[in-house]
Formats: structure tokens, C-alpha cells, sequence
């Protein structure tokens, strides 16, 4: 059985495949409060391709990494190899129970998520229990939890999504990575264009919003030259400095609609996921993934938009995309 759901799997796109057992689990996991009979949860990680990143690693086009990288892994790849292996192991008298992450809504009350319009989020939803995303990866030995959250695979590094299924066939487990691919670095938390993530690897979820949506005016071709009229601080936040709580963080988001959304309440990712790639170019670097390419992913110094012209607050018509939402 565990051969048959590796073929599936991959057939249909998942590149890693991983098995845990529920001995790894604490008793209290949301895996026993969804399917209390679980006896394995199965991991299916699918790698974002090098070349989605290409466009906002040259500043060169947007579009893809949200849409290809986030939005047809979660909705449609996914899904996809979810069903197919659930419908197999059914078909051999078990019970599958498919698990991708609802992006809407949050058990928690005080954060967010950055890749979606945090007007549809839901928070504090307690009755909706969710899996540990993060822990379940782990436990299914698909990748290691970095310092700063991360999941790090040894063939992609950071660059990979993931989903889960439950069920209660006894499938053999696959060992937990302990190649400590994570060496602390820092890489990662230097290459925040809104330094949302801090020294300890703790993530600020807002300031993660506000800076994947693209508030740092150097690294976002879209941004009008008078954007953030009605803020004070505006160069702060434009230059990623700017000292804020989560409402004033949705104050910002409120005003930075300078590129078109994607479907399914994704918003479009201005930042690229810096942090995930300069962890990249650092692993790539050190020669600890196991894929490897012909050239590296960046060969030049990255780029940077000035920020002079932000500061005029002069109207440009060119840059006008029809207002704001
Ligand atoms: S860049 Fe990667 S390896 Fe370095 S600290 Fe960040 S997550 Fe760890
Ligand atoms: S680089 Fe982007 S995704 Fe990473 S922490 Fe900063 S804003 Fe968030």
C-alpha cells in the first residue's frame, strides 16, 4: 500500500512523500480532534518551481509566483493528488481524510495571513480545527522546521507546499530528517524588505502582510510616486522602517492596492517571498540540496528601486491603475 500511494502521489505532482506515525504526536494534536482512529498521516510535499520565483527575483514580472506558486498549488495541484490517493485508499477499506490549509480562517485572534486579503480572514474560529501544518511536515519527515518557522526540504530547501491525509491504515513510517539544514544564518531575516520577521526568528504576521503586499517602495515597480497620502510616516513605510500595530497595519493595507489580486482571496506577492529566497541562494550556496541546477539562482547583486521620487508626492498619470479597492 505505501508503494501504491508514493506512485499516486507523484503521478500526480507531489514530489516528496512522507508517513508518520500518530506515536509522534502529542495526544492532544488537532490530528486525534479531526479523526481520533488516525494511525498515520501522510505528507505530500510539492516543490514551487525555481522559475515562478524568477520574475520578482529579476523585477521582471509578478503574476506567476502568486498565481502559479500559491494559488494553483493550493487549489488545484493539491487537490488533485489529495483525492486521487484518499480515492485509492479507500478503495482498500480505509478511511482517507484530506487536509490542505484553509487560508481564511485562523484559530488565533491576534495574527494574519499574508498571503490572503486579511478582510476574509476569519480569526479566533476555535470550532474549525486545523493541523499542524508545520509539525505535521516534520513528523512526516518531509522537511525541518528552520529558525524562523520555515520548512526546509533537503532536494528544495524552502521552495515547497505541502498537504496532508489521515487515515487509519498502518502504513511503515518514514524516518525524520536530522540534516539540520537550517544553520541559523540570518540570511533570511536580512532579506525582509519590511524586517517582519526579528533576531529570534519570530515572524510579525501584519508586518509580514503589509511587506509581501509590496509597502517597500524599493522594491515595488507598481507603487506610485505619492503612495500612503494619508500617512505621516510615509517614507518609514516605504523604506521598511516604520514602527506599527496591527490596526494601523490594516490602515496600510487598505491603501496599497497598487497591483490586481489573484482568485480565492490571494493577494498578489510583491516581496516574493524574500525571506524563503535568500535561505535558497544561501543552501544553494553551501551545496546542501540534493537538486541541483546548471546555474546558480542569482548571479548578480540583487536589485533595488530608488526611493527619491516617493518622496516628491508628485501624481503621476502613468502610474494610475484605476484606484483604489
Ligand atoms: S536563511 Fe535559511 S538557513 Fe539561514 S537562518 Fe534563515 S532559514 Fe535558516
Ligand atoms: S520576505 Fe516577504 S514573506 Fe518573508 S517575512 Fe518578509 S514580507 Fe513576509
Amino acid at each position: 500500500m505505501r508503494e501504491k500511494i508514493i506512485e499516486i502521489a507523484k503521478k500526480y505532482d507531489a514530489d516528496i512523500v512522507g508517513f508518520a506515525p500518530t506515536s509522534r504526536f502529542d495526544k492532544n494534536d488537532p490530528i486525534f480532534k479531526i479523526f481520533p482512529q488516525t494511525k498515520t498521516v501522510i505528507g505530500l510535499g510539492f516543490r514551487v518551481l525555481r522559475g515562478i520565483y524568477r520574475g520578482i527575483e529579476e523585477g521582471t514580472t509578478y503574476y506567476q509566483y502568486t498565481t502559479m506558486a500559491v494559488e494553483n498549488l493550493e487549489e488545484t495541484v493539491m487537490p488533485l493528488a489529495l483525492i486521487n490517493v484518499s480515492n485509492y485508499i479507500e478503495e482498500e477499506g480505509f478511511e482517507a481524510i484530506p487536509q490542505r490549509k484553509n487560508p481564511l480562517i485562523l484559530n488565533e485572534e491576534g495574527t494574519t495571513n499574508p498571503e490572503v486579503d486579511y478582510t476574509d480572514v476569519y480569526h479566533g474560529v476555535k470550532a474549525e480545527n486545523q493541523l499542524d501544518f508545520t509539525n505535521c511536515a516534520v513528523q512526516c519527515g518531509l522537511g525541518e522546521r528552520s529558525m524562523i518557522g520555515s520548512i526546509l526540504t533537503k532536494e528544495y530547501g524552502p521552495f515547497i507546499r505541502y498537504c496532508f491525509i489521515l487515515t487509519d491504515a498502518e502504513i511503515e513510517p518514514t524516518p525524520l530528517l536530522t540534516d539540520n539544514i537550517c544553520d541559523k544564518c540570518g540570511e533570511c531575516i536580512k532579506a525582509c524588505p519590511g524586517n517582519a520577521i526579528d533576531k529570534n526568528g519570530e515572524t510579525d504576521s501584519w508586518r509580514c502582510a503589509v511587506y509581501y503586499n509590496g509597502a517597500n517602495g524599493s522594491k515595488n515597480p507598481f507603487m506610485p510616486p505619492d503612495a500612503f497620502p494619508n500617512f505621516e510616516n510615509r517614507m518609514d513605510i516605504i523604506n521598511g522602517t516604520a514602527e506599527f500595530n496591527s490596526e494601523e497595519a490594516k490602515e496600510i493595507l487598505d491603501s496599497i492596492y497598487f497591483y490586481p489580486p489573484a482568485k480565492h482571496s490571494y493577494r498578489a506577492s510583491i516581496c516574493g517571498r524574500a525571506c524563503d529566497r535568500a535561505c535558497y541562494i544561501h543552501l544553494e550556496e553551501k551545496g546542501v540540496l540534493t537538486k541541483s541546477f546548471n546555474k546558480k539562482f542569482r548571479e548578480k547583486e540583487d536589485w533595488k528601486l530608488s526611493t527619491k521620487q516617493f518622496e516628491t508626492q508628485k501624481r503621476e498619470k502613468e502610474w494610475d491603475f484605476g484606484g483604489n479597492k
